[in-house]
């Protein structure tokens, strides 16, 4: 671990043993997201191992009110201030999710969402920030997802071929929106609910991306722009937390919870 992560770390450590972390937690809605979980593969950007996800998870059980997303967005549309709450969830679909990732969280009892890109489930695709990688990770099955739905987590998508909102012209966000929409109809016999952008940042989406995001029929639309939330945040505007390789304690993570403003 790099000096600045050992701070922070210990930093996050001093605010929850003084109580500064509960009290801030309660004014902040938070989203963690991370994509793979995956021991065979060095941890990165989006890769960390079965170990430290599971100490993550325990610690998200003991700090914070763990709630599937669609609590949470229920809470905010009624009115609800929903603070102190967190929900986890999972990016692009890998394997590992459903081999690695759902085993640990149903041992430990927390919801999770799997935004899943509904063209690459089922096949062999190796997408561009994949290509370095001498072994493909994979992606689930349909089979796969049914069974995570089936387990109780909740099914959302990331579009149908990880497009970006930020430049692709409206025909084309309104094709793919339809076509995932459609897959997940086809495969789980019901229309996604939850929708979250790819590549997540600011410009990755524009306001007409997001109307067409909601005239889809999505109840809410989230980012990864590194944001917590406020308690009564806007379901089209969600914020989220990367959990990949940079954050390798709990404590560190903590601490920057205690720095975002929501
Ligand atoms: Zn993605």
């Amino acid at each position: 671990m790099n000096a600045k992560k050992k701070i922070k770390s210990l930093m996050g450590r001093a605010a929850d043993a003084c109580g500064l972390l509960s009290r801030d937690l309660s004014a902040k809605m938070v989203i963690v997201t991370f994509h793979r979980v995956n021991d065979r593969m060095d941890p990165d950007g989006i890769t960390c191992n079965s170990t430290t996800f599971e100490a993550f998870c325990r610690y998200f059980r003991d700090h914070f009110t763990v709630l599937p997303l669609s609590e949470q967005i229920a809470g905010v549309r009624s009115g609800r201030k929903m603070g102190g709450t967190l929900s986890i969830t999972f990016d692009d679909g890998y394997r590992d999710n459903a081999e690695v990732a759902a085993p640990i969280l149903n041992r430990l009892g927390l919801p999770a969402t799997f935004f899943v890109v509904t063209g690459f489930i089922g096949t062999e695709y190796t997408p561009p920030w994949d290509a370095h990688l001498a072994h493909q990770p994979g992606w689930m099955n349909w089979e796969q997802v049914r069974a995570l739905r089936a387990q109780g987590f909740e099914i959302g998508v990331h579009t149908d071929q990880h497009i970006d909102l930020g430049t692709a012209d409206p025909d084309s966000i309104r094709t793919d929106l339809a076509r995932c929409r459609a897959k997940v109809q086809q495969e789980l016999g019901a229309p996604p609910r939850w929708f979250a952008y790819p590549f997540g940042r600011r410009n990755n989406i524009r306001p007409a991306s997001l109307e067409l995001v909601r005239e889809a029929g999505f109840e809410c639309c989230l980012s990864s722009c590194g944001g917590v939330n406020a308690p009564l945040a806007d379901p089209f505007q969600l914020n989220r937390i990367n959990v990949g390789g940079w954050f390798t304690t709990p404590h560190q993570l903590a601490f920057e919870i205690l720095l975002r403003r929501a």
